[in-house]
């Protein structure tokens, strides 16, 4: 039987970092499977959860047949109900493909990418979690220059999210993002090290209960 893969979740705070990181990892050659990416997929024209999505709130969520991603936004915005019901049918698709694409791969790691992992009770679906991190104020700035989003509008992302202090609390490891490129590039070096190690190892494979009696047979040969 093949072995699953090890598998590292990378989560963080908007802006923090979790983009630029997997792109060092990811020129390491270690495999990137991104949710953010596999949730745009599952929404491109011909797909199943497209149909359901139109079917749901209407066809005016489209425009030249493609999904308007700022109109579906609004219809949930202030919607709880209609939020839940389109992460009940997102969600599952997307964990759904990230494990499809992990069982392909033989490296001895690879990165999964999910900004709200722990937003949306997921840390089991992982075998050790990344958390990049950066104090408040420098991911307001980040996100100010890269977004060019007001004081408010801050506020209302970082309020969606869970605290920092919680982040932090559900991380096996912490990558502080505070200093330049070259330095981050050096943190990305040692965590690849580290969980290269792991994956050859096989450490994170956890095995619960006793050999089968054919195992028990075998071992003794
Ligand atoms: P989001 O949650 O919105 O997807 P993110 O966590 O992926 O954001 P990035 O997009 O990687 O964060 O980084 C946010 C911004 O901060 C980007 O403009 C990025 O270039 C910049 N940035 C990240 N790390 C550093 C760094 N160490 N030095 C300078 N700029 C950085």
């Amino acid at each position: 039987m093949k072995q699953d893969i090890f598998k590292v979740g990378l989560t963080g705070g908007i802006g923090c970092g979790k983009t630029t990181i997997a792109g060092l990892f990811a020129e390491k050659d270690v495999p990137v499977i991104d949710a953010d990416q596999i949730s745009r997929q599952l929404v491109e024209p011909g797909q199943p959860a497209l149909a359901a999505i139109v079917h749901h709130f209407g066809a005016d969520l489209l425009e030249n047949g493609r999904l308007n991603r700022s109109k579906l936004r609004g219809q949930i915005f202030t919607r709880p109900d209609e939020k839940e019901w389109l992460e009940n049918l997102l969600h599952p698709l997307i964990y759904q493909e990230m494990q499809r694409q992990a069982e392909l791969l033989s490296t001895p790691y690879c990165l999964w990418v999910v900004p709200l992992l722990l937003e949306t009770g997921h840390r089991d679906f992982v075998d050790r979690l990344l958390v990049v991190d950066c104090p408040i104020e420098l991911q307001r700035r980040r996100i100010q220059s890269r977004d060019g989003l007001d004081e408010a509008g801050i506020d209302l992302v970082l309020a969606a999210q869970i605290s920092r202090q919680h982040r932090l609390a559900a991380a096996d490891d912490i990558l502080e993002n505070v200093g330049p490129l070259s330095e981050l590039q050096a943190h990305v070096e040692e965590l690849h090290k580290f969980y290269s190690d792991i994956g050859m190892r096989g450490d994170h494979l956890r095995i619960i209960g006793q050999p089968s009696p054919d195992e028990r047979i075998a071992s003794k040969l």
